[in-house]
C-alpha cells in the first residue's frame, strides 16, 4: 500500500493491479484507514487519468452485488448530484414509469444539509424503503419502477470510501466522484442513465465547466461499463420548488403529479423525463404529450400511490397525502421585511436551518421530524409587499425558529432581473 501511495504522491498513474489491491483492502479492511485517507488525498491533489478512474469504477462496482432486471432489456435510471429541495425523483420516477418505461433507482438518506430521497418517501406513515434485492425485482413487476436504499452489498467499496472522503476533505475530486457515482449506477442494474449535474455555489461543481467535465467523465465511464449516459447540466442557485423538508417535499411532488403547475421545477423534470422516454424508445414522436397524458389520466399519481402502498404506506396516510392540505394553520409565517422583487433565495442557508429544526440528521443516528421544514410562498422574480409571507415554517420545533433571521435568506431588490433558465446545457453521450 505504501508503494501505491508513493506512486500517486509522485503523480504516477496507478495500474489495474494496484487499484484492485487497494479496493480489495478497503472492503476486507486489511488496509488501515489512514493509508486509504492518504491515498485519497494524493488522488485529490494529483488527479487520475481517465483510465485510472475507469479502473477504480470497475473495481468498486465488482466489490459487491450487481442487480439485474432480466425481464427488461431497457431499464432507465436518473442521477442528480443533489440540490436543496430536490424532489425530482419523487415526481420523475412515477411519471416516466406511467408512460411504460421501467425505471430503477437506488437512493440515499439525508446527512448534513443534503436531503435524502429515502427519508422523503419514508416520511409517510408505514413506508419502508430498505428492501432485500429479490423484493426489488418484485417491485419492478408490480409497481413498474424501483426506488430503494441500496443494501450494504451494493458497491461496499464506495460506502467505505465515501465515508472516509467525507471526513478527509477529499469529496471534490472528479475522478473520485465519477467512480463513486458510476460504481453504484453500474451495480444498480439500469441500462441507461439520465444525469442532472448541478452547478452553482452550493453544488459539488461550482462552475459550468467543472460540471461539464464531470458529466463527460460519467458518460465515458458509462460507455465502458455498458450503460448509455446523457442528461443535462442545471443551475443550483435556489431551492428546487417550494418545499424543503421530507413530508413537505413528498406532498409537493403529489401536487405535480395531480396537476402539473408550470414552474422552473416542472421544466427541469420535463427535460429529464423526455430524455428518459427517448432513451427507452428513440422513435417516440411527441414525448411531452405522453407525459402530460400520464398526468391528465391520473396514471402518474396512481403509480406513486402503488409504490407507497408496496413499501408499506398505510392506506389512510396515502389518502391523507393525496387529498388533504398541509395544515397551514399550525405553520409559522416568515414575512417580507420590505416591498420589492425576490432576487435570491439562499437554499444552502435554508437547508441548514431546516436541519436545525429536525428536517435532517447531524449524525447517522439522529431522528428526523418528517413534518419539519419550510414551504416557500415565493419564487425568484416574484413581487412582494412588506408583510407578505415569504415562507411558512412547519414541524414540532417551528416555535424555535426566528422569523427575522429566516427572512434574511431572501434577497429583495427594487427592480426584477430577467429570468434565467434552470437548464444550462445538455449532455450527450
Ligand atoms: N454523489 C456520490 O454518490 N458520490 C460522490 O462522490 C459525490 C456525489
Amino acid at each position: 500500500m505504501l508503494s501505491i501511495i508513493e506512486a500517486k504522491k509522485n503523480k504516477a498513474p496507478l495500474d489495474e493491479t494496484q487499484i484492485q489491491f487497494w479496493v480489495d483492502g478497503v472492503v476486507n479492511e486489511s488496509i488501515p484507514l489512514y493509508q486509504s485517507a492518504s491515498l485519497l488525498m494524493a488522488i485529490r491533489l494529483n488527479g487520475m487519468t481517465f483510465e485510472e478512474s475507469w479502473l477504480l469504477t470497475k473495481a468498486m462496482t465488482a466489490s459487491g452485488d450487481r442487480l439485474h432486471y432480466d425481464q427488461h432489456p431497457i431499464v432507465v435510471d436518473k442521477h442528480s448530484t443533489g440540490g436543496v429541495g430536490d424532489k425530482v425523483t419523487l415526481v420523475l420516477a412515477p411519471l416516466v414509469a406511467a408512460c411504460g418505461v421501467p425505471v430503477a433507482m437506488l437512493s440515499g438518506r439525508a446527512l448534513g444539509f443534503t436531503g435524502g430521497t429515502i427519508d422523503k418517501l419514508e416520511s409517510l406513515d408505514g413506508v419502508q424503503c430498505e428492501l432485500p434485492e429479490p423484493t426489488l425485482m418484485k417491485m419492478m413487476d408490480e409497481v413498474g419502477w424501483v426506488n430503494a436504499q441500496p443494501s450494504s452489498r451494493i458497491a461496499p467499496a464506495d460506502r467505505a470510501l465515501y465515508a472516509l472522503r467525507d471526513v478527509t476533505g477529499t469529496v471534490d475530486s472528479i475522478p473520485l466522484i465519477t467512480a463513486s457515482i458510476m460504481s453504484k449506477k453500474l451495480a444498480g442494474g439500469a441500462t441507461h442513465l439520465c444525469l442532472d449535474v448541478k452547478c452553482g455555489s452550493s453544488a459539488f461543481m461550482k462552475t459550468e465547466s467543472s460540471a461539464s467535465e464531470l458529466a463527460h467523465a460519467l458518460c465515458r465511464v458509462g460507455e465502458l461499463g455498458g450503460v448509455k449516459v446523457g442528461g443535462v447540466i442545471s443551475r443550483m442557485s435556489e431551492p428546487l420548488g417550494f418545499a424543503i423538508g421530507n413530508y413537505l417535499e413528498l406532498w409537493e411532488a403529489v401536487q405535480y403529479l395531480k396537476s402539473w403547475p408550470q414552474s422552473p421545477l416542472a421544466s427541469l423534470i420535463e427535460a429529464l423525463a423526455i430524455r428518459m422516454l427517448l432513451m427507452y424508445d428513440p422513435s417516440i414522436s411527441d414525448p411531452r404529450a405522453q407525459l402530460m397524458n400520464a398526468i391528465d389520466r391520473g396514471a402518474a399519481l396512481e403509480s406513486l400511490k402503488r409504490y407507497l402502498a408496496f413499501c408499506g404506506g398505510k392506506k389512510t396516510a396515502v389518502q391523507h397525502l393525496v387529498e388533504d392540505d398541509l395544515g397551514w394553520g399550525n405553520a409559522r409565517p416568515v414575512l417580507a421585511p420590505k416591498d420589492g422583487y425576490v432576487d435570491t433565495i439562499d437554499g444552502h442557508g435554508l437547508a441548514l436551518d431546516a436541519l436545525a429544526l429536525g428536517a435532517g440528521r447531524m449524525t447517522k443516528e439522529d431522528r428526523i421530524d418528517p413534518m419539519a421544514g419550510f414551504m416557500l410562498r415565493v419564487g425568484i422574480g416574484d413581487r412582494v409587499e412588506k408583510g407578505d409571507p415569504l415562507m411558512h415554517v412547519f414541524g414540532d420545533r417551528a416555535g424555535d425558529a426566528d422569523p427575522l433571521l429566516l427572512g434574511r435568506h431572501f434577497g429583495i431588490i427594487p427592480q426584477a432581473r430577467p429570468a434565467t433558465s434552470l437548464i444550462l446545457a445538455s449532455v450527450d453521450p
